[in-house]
């Protein structure tokens, strides 16, 4: 018998996984009754074979129409966090840690940040290194070594329901941060409207077409990974429900949902049930 990647929550909470009723190409979702945390029961080998396609010069840069709804969306994220910092500073030092091809370092650059990224995929990250004045390190965020308190903003988007241990990685994204400094997370809401109406068929659970997505936070484990890292919360806001991926649904069908889904989006944000999630967390200041 193979092993699955998760045997206990990676949140270090205490109770036994238990399976769910969503089951996945690669097996059952499993979830902690603690924390909510959904985890893919997939094997190391699974997992190693889906990740291979990050590894491309393209990286995850939208492209096309996409490109100026992600500046837009992006920029109005990173100034957001700019102003929850507690201190005044000339010229924000920011990481993107899984900058891919550079598609937010460079809208970092365009809010007038001195923007670094850590990308451990080859291909993607020399795209990134081609960016005038960012500063990209090739390989994992532990061996960048990173002065300590050293940024003022940390982005980690769409890349921490990859990881088989986010404490680690956190723990090193407080280290390096400057008290006070934000860190924001962008991933999807395993608590979410959306999982509780599409279970398996909620596209953001193929490992597929989304290469090593594993590990599916909620509100409450976020508090969780934030405890266990010296940081602490400051927003979670969810948005967005979805009751029908397109593939799957005929047009009429899908089109109704398009209404439902309209009507149904602020209720999902005050009730924190949408399933795009974005983290804001700080380091304290003493
Ligand atoms: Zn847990």
């Amino acid at each position: 018998m193979t092993l699955s990647l998760f045997e206990t929550c990676p949140l270090q909470c205490t109770s036994p996984l238990e399976k769910t009723s969503i089951v996945l190409p690669e097996g059952a979702l499993y979830e902690c009754p603690s924390c909510g945390q959904l985890l893919s029961s997939c094997t190391q080998g699974w997992y190693n074979e889906s990740m291979q396609e990050f590894d491309n010069p393209q990286g995850t840069v939208p492209q096309g129409s996409m490109d100026k709804r992600y500046d837009q969306r992006m920029s109005r994220i990173l100034k957001g966090a700019q102003k929850k910092l507690p201190y005044h500073a000339n010229r924000i030092t920011s990481l993107d840690v899984g900058c891919s091809s550079g598609a937010l370092l460079q809208v970092a650059q365009r809010c007038g940040f001195n923007a670094h990224g850590v990308e451990p995929a080859d291909q993607a990250a020399n795209t990134a290194s081609g960016i005038p004045d960012v500063s990209v390190f090739k390989g994992f965020l532990h061996d960048a070594k990173y002065p300590d308190n050293h940024f003022d903003m940390i982005t980690l988007f769409e890349v921490i329901e990859h990881l088989t241990d986010p404490i680690s990685m956190t723990q090193e994204i407080s280290r390096i941060l400057k008290p006070g400094g934000i860190f924001l997370i962008g991933t999807g809401n395993a608590d979410s409207w959306t999982v509780k109406l599409l279970g398996e068929k909620w596209e953001y659970f193929d490992i597929a077409g989304h290469g090593g997505h594993i590990s599916f936070f909620t509100p409450k484990s976020m508090r969780k990974l934030a405890d266990h890292c010296q940081l602490n919360i400051k927003e979670i806001s969810t948005k967005r429900v979805n009751f029908g991926e397109k593939k799957n649904v005929g047009f009429m069908f899908y089109q109704f949902n398009r209404i439902v889904r309209e009507l149904l989006a602020l209720p999902a944000r005050w009730t924190s049930k949408g399933h795009d999630m974005l983290v804001t967390m700080q380091k304290s200041t003493h």
